[in-house]
């Protein structure tokens, strides 16, 4: 006798992708090309139209317990040979979306970054408290003199909030994607895993960092390059960050020339006084990172330019977080720039401090944002090469 299987379709889930952007899913009849023509997808259970039928029933519990959609990195082969324009890579971003909101801890902080419409409520929040914190200092003036931001923000203000701020986010991140795991877990049932932990993850960041998934695309190859550029960019201003607070804290160097090279230090909200030659590579490393993170989000904008045709709600995700990127390098290229010519202080001042914002929603927004992306991904995939599910490279 066959067995019966009861689905419960989430009405809201459905209503909250459509309003996302995932109008299009509708669209699917399941004919399989997108499965078929997928480079990423593997011969068992292929995606990605089975996500496309559960997106459709509203089967949330199915979909965030899902690996697979993390497999994919958006190559959008599928939605170019897709003969019904149901964009199913389109699709599974949003459902990655959502399940970074799904795992989010706090829940709300996943809405309040998830949500393009919250953008100048989140961007409302680190002004806020920066304008708190130089008020109750006795520092919302602007100094006279040269232009020196430790002046105008003391950078043990600028410590005491991304410190204890970044610590908190770190938690919160590792709390929601020991969700994320439990869930992954979950989603195999009784299947054990076929390889260890480590092996796996030693091997997909091999993949990670040779972005040799990327290369498989075919309709958007331009956006490995673009993705090579950003990766690295916030890999290296990640070095020079922890580095820079590595040495103030940790080893209290002192720099020979204090304060104004003390500014390009804080071009990622880091700040660091070190001597001689380690000077001018952790220099060299903080500008050539942002320069690779400025590239990066220019190509990002023009490739996303070029899928023309296609403006969705989605789109206003990627849109906001590489507009973000791009104007983080930029507002600290700015900053630094006219403190060296010496460009009138309110708008050299006004420039950083929008700088030091932007570097708040890249890093204390990090589990919520397209960043958490990349963790996520990690994660699972990871997972599927311990379940031997993953296509091998
Ligand atoms: S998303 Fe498009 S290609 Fe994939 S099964 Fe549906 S209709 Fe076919
Ligand atoms: S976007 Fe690319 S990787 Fe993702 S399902 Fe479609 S073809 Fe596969």
């Amino acid at each position: 006798m066959a067995q019966e299987t009861a689905f419960t379709p989430d009405i809201k889930f459905i209503r909250e992708l459509r309003e996302a952007g995932a109008d299009t899913m509708k669209k699917c009849y399941q004919c399989a090309t997108c499965s078929v023509v997928c480079p990423l997808s593997p011969d068992d259970r292929p995606f990605p139209r089975k996500e496309m039928v559960m997106a459709q029933w509203g089967l949330k519990d199915d979909l965030v317990k899902s690996p697979d959609i993390w497999l994919c990195h958006n190559c959008n082969d599928c939605s170019k040979y897709c003969p019904r324009g149901a964009r199913p890579g389109d699709v599974l971003a949003i459902l990655r979306k959502s399940v970074i909101q799904e795992n989010a801890f706090p829940r709300v902080m996943g809405k309040l970054v998830g949500d393009p419409k919250n953008i100048w409520q989140a961007l409302a929040i680190p002004v806020v408290l920066f304008l708190l914190i130089l008020g109750v200092t006795g520092h919302l003036h602007i100094p006279e003199g040269q232009v020196v931001f430790s002046k105008f923000f003391p950078v043990h203000y600028i410590d005491l909030v991304f410190v204890p701020l970044s610590t908190l986010t770190m938690l919160m991140f590792a709390i929601s994607i020991s969700r994320f795991w439990k869930n992954i877990t979950a989603g195999s049932g009784n299947m054990k895993p076929k390889a260890e932990f480590l092996p796996s993850f030693i091997e997909t960041l091999k993949e990670i960092m040779l972005h040799s998934k990327f290369r498989k695309c075919d309709v958007n190859k331009d956006r490995s390059v673009a993705h090579v550029l950003v990766f690295y960019g916030f890999i290296g201003l990640a070095i020079t960050t922890a580095w820079a607070v590595f040495n103030l804290y940790v080893l209290k160097w002192e720099s020979p020339y204090p304060l104004n090279d003390q500014d390009i230090v804080n071009l990622f909200g880091g700040s660091a006084v070190i001597p001689g030659i380690m000077l001018t590579v952790f220099k060299l490393l903080a500008n050539v990172s942002a320069i690779s993170l400025l590239a990066g989000g220019a190509l990002v904008i023009k490739n996303r330019l070029k899928e023309h045709g296609f403006e969705t709600l989605t789109s206003s995700f990627d849109w906001t977080f590489a507009g973000i990127v791009l104007l983080v390098g930029l507002s600290g290229f700015l900053a630094q720039a006219m403190r060296l010519m010496n460009i009138p202080p309110v708008i050299s001042y006004g420039t950083y401090f929008i700088h030091l914002v932007l570097v708040f929603y890249i890093i204390i927004y990090m589990p919520y944002s397209k960043l958490a992306h990349f963790v996520y991904r990690t994660v699972a995939i990871t997972y599927t090469k311990m379940m031997k599910r993953d296509v091998e490279m």
